[in-house]
């Protein structure tokens, strides 16, 4: 690979979360019942008027201004032709000659070192249903509930030059369009998906080699793979004397391949016309204006406000600025108990533990402010350790239990009383002469060991400060 360097560009569809669809009045949702949120005009029934959603337009227009791409005031929509069976118009509506922005920028870091990342163009278009094809039955089923919900298709320039850096700007355009709250973001549910466009050249060459386009990449994890995958075997083709086809490309998650899907022959001819049925969208200076006032705090920005004013070290304040729910919950924590450090790791620790192990998402977390600084006090004040503390979050993160109280009804308090734990560490020390022997004789790291005797003895709850330093004087000569 040390020859050639890989050129990866990609295309990004975000789904919007507006609350209907981009031309209809049908709900914008996901996971309802097959076909109930179906209209004449998303099921591509002649003679049907769109109308736009306004407020997909000013979605769109957040996303471009958070990348500092240039706003056409005047853009259209065009009907871009092909047949597949979940989209029953036989044309999907989306944006070609006269997209609504281009020439954005969007600066990543990888291991340190930035690198400026160009976007090409951000144009909105409708989606189309979905089709279902039950395991085992001779059958296709239709869903129309997705079809004519509003995307937005974000296009890189091929400026990206690894796996890396392609997962560092994915991860920091979802971050952005979480935080404009324009889109949930959900990668499982398809709301923010990534084609990957990828090719090689011999290092130092300034002519695009020729790309394949992956697709079905749903995960971060994926994207990386995949790529990685695709830069080694476009490698051992040109290694080889062989010549890498223009083709687009499955990536099969379980066996990490990528698969030959269809070729540049089939590539079709989609005959892009200005759609007649659509007037042309108009953005006033006052509208612009009113977006730009009221853009919200963007990742990059929290981020530096973070380290300034919270003090947070870059590797915690990145992790907690990219999400707007988890920003929120930390702020709102610190507002109350202002120990930011201890805060900030009880979330990274074991709230991101568990949102990762149960799946959850950081939009409808349960544990409130409130309990998340009050957990931080009572561990700063010695009534429970730390990890009682992390051992008692799955209860908090169910809602309505606050840490003080229910460490005190379920017995978990910490105990500091120094009497108690002396006669602990004494019959530890009594019951291990040997080790009691050899610590006094030099192995002075014995020490962890009575101290989780003692642990043991007092089922954890013994304060590990007033053990130590009652184990250093009862074992001192
Ligand atoms: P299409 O619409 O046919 O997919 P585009 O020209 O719009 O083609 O390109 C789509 C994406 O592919 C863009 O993100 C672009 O940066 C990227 N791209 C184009 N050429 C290459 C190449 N040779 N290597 C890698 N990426 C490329
Ligand atoms: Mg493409
Ligand atoms: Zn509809």
């Amino acid at each position: 690979m040390s020859d050639y360097e890989a050129v990866i560009g990609l295309e990004v569809h975000v789904h919007l979360a507006t609350k209907s669809k981009l031309f209809c009045s049908c709900p914008n949702s996901f996971g309802d019942a097959p076909n109930t949120n179906v209209c004449e005009i998303c099921a591509g029934m002649p003679g049907v008027l769109p109308s736009l959603n306004r407020k997909a337009v000013e979605y769109a227009a957040r996303m471009a201004l958070a990348v500092d791409a240039e706003i056409n005031r005047h853009s259209r929509f065009a009907r871009k032709n092909y047949f597949y069976p979940d989209m029953p118009k036989d044309y999907q509506i989306s944006q070609f000659e006269e997209p609504l922005c281009e020439h954005g920028r969007l600066d990543i870091s990888v291991a340190g070192k930035s690198k400026r990342i160009g976007i090409t163009r951000i144009h909105m278009e409708d989606d189309a249903g979905k089709n279902i094809h039950p395991q085992g039955e001779r059958i296709s089923l239709v869903d129309l509930n997705r079809a004519g919900t509003p995307l937005i298709e974000i296009v890189s320039d091929p400026d990206m030059s690894s796996a890396e850096e392609a997962v560092a700007y994915l991860k920091a355009l979802h971050a952005m369009v979480v935080s404009l709250g324009i889109s949930n973001g959900n990668m499982e549910e398809g709301s923010f998906r990534c084609d990957a466009n990828v090719s090689i050249r011999p290092r130092g060459s300034r002519t695009l080699g020729t790309r394949t386009e992956l697709k079905n990449l749903n995960s971060f994890r994926h994207v990386q793979k995949a790529i990685e995958y695709e830069i080694s075997r476009q490698s051992d083709l040109l290694e080889d004397g062989e010549k890498v086809v223009q083709e687009t490309r499955l990536y099969d998650a379980a066996r990490n391949i990528t698969l030959a899907m269809r070729g540049k022959e089939d590539a079709q001819d989609y005959r892009y016309f200005p759609d007649p049925d659509l007037v042309p969208v108009d953005i006033s200076e006052e509208e612009l204006a009113g977006w730009k006032e009221t853009q919200p705090e963007l990742p990059q920005a929290r981020l530096a406000r973070f380290m300034k004013e919270w003090k947070l070290p870059e590797a915690d304040a990145v992790l907690l600025a990219a999400d707007p729910h988890l920003a929120a919950l930390f702020e709102n924590a610190v507002r109350l108990y202002p120990e930011s450090r201890k805060i900030a790791n009880l979330m990274l620790g074991p709230l991101l533990r568990q949102i990762n192990e149960q799946g959850l998402d950081s939009a409808g977390l349960k544990l409130s402010p409130e309990a998340l600084a009050e957990l931080a006090r009572i561990i700063d004040s010695g009534l429970i350790s730390a990890k009682i503390g992390a051992e008692i979050f799955p209860e908090l993160m169910r809602g309505g239990v606050m840490p003080e109280d229910y460490v005190k009804t379920h017995g978990l308090a910490q105990v500091s009383d120094s009497g108690a734990i002396e006669a602990a560490v004494r019959k530890v020390v009594e019951a291990n002469p040997a080790e009691a022997e050899a610590y006094r004789g030099g192995k002075t790291k014995l020490i962890s060991f009575f101290v989780g005797q003692v642990m043991r003895e007092m089922r954890g709850k013994a304060n590990p400060a007033v053990v130590n330093e009652i184990l250093a004087r009862l074992l001192g000569s």
